[in-house]
């Protein structure tokens, strides 16, 4: 108990809330009961030449990996992506992998097109050696059909997306969420950011600026109705319109945050 609070000192990692789990100092402690799984995940942690977690990894993978809701807080460039990809990809084989796919298990939400798709890439190499499917939500793939005509998005495991692009797909019918057990909010400060904007056409008029995030994020969420579904916030910033943000979706959440000023 002292020893991992001394831990979290010299790492400055702060940890707030009920039954913290201690951190995971090193990758091959990773919490998988699947031991192929397991073997996959820490091959394609040695090909990426990592050899221990970033703070914010060693704390924010064993809250995750629990299913416990998750506002996690630290710099750009501090390994932010795989702190909420991997813990992803352990629940996802938890979860029916061996039934029919019939809609998503895991949303992936970014600000952008370009960071949805980085975040794809991650997901893409850590997975590597695995069945599972991965896309990012666009325009073109939403007006496709699979084979059975059904909404081509009910063949993949794990969607990344803008919020808005989401929620199009969404109200077109496009997309069923209804089995969504972990939505993760990625650069949320952003997310808030351009959701308050709106975005623009070149002719700056209003593109579908129909609700603020907040509004957006709202919808999304009401439309994963699985009991419990597990969500998580990841800002490089804590302004206070994230605090709000993360006290209306999070539900009895741990805060972790990394190498702030108000540390
Ligand atoms: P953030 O989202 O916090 O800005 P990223 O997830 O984009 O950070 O990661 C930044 C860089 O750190 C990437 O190049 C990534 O490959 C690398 N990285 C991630 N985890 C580790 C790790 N455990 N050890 C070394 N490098 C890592
Ligand atoms: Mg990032």
């Amino acid at each position: 108990e002292d020893e991992m609070r001394a831990f979290r000192r010299r790492l400055r990692i702060k940890a707030r809330g009920e039954n913290v789990p201690d951190c995971l100092p090193s990758f091959s402690l990773l919490p998988c009961p699947d031991a192929s799984l397991k073997r996959t995940l820490l091959r394609n942690i040695e090909s990426s030449q990592w050899k221990e977690p970033t703070p914010i990894q060693m704390q924010a993978l064993p809250v995750l990996a629990m299913g416990r809701d998750l506002l996690a807080t630290a710099p750009t460039g501090s390994g932010k992506t795989a702190a909420f990809v991997l813990p992803t990809l352990l629940r996802l084989e938890k979860s029916e992998a061996k039934l029919l796919r019939n809609g998503p298990r895991a949303l992936l939400l970014a600000p952008t097109r370009e960071l949805a798709s980085q975040i794809c890439g991650e997901v893409q190499r850590l997975a590597a050696g695995r069945a599972f499917k991965v896309a990012v939500v666009s325009k073109a793939l939403a007006a496709t059909k699979d084979g059975a005509g059904q909404g081509v998005f009910s063949g993949y495991d794990l969607l990344v997306a803008t919020p808005m692009r989401l929620l199009q797909a969404l109200r077109e019918g496009k997309v069923d969420l209804r089995r969504v057990r972990a939505v993760i909010l990625d650069e949320a400060d952003k997310l808030f950011e351009l959701g308050r904007e709106g975005k623009k056409n070149t002719a700056g008029e209003s593109l579908e600026p129909d609700k603020s995030f907040l509004g957006q994020v709202d919808e999304i969420l009401a439309a994963c109705t699985y009991p419990e579904v597990q969500r998580a916030l990841f800002s490089a910033t804590l302004p206070p319109l994230i605090h709000d943000l993360a006290s209306s979706v999070l539900r009895d959440p741990v805060s972790v945050s990394v190498g702030l000023a108000s540390n």
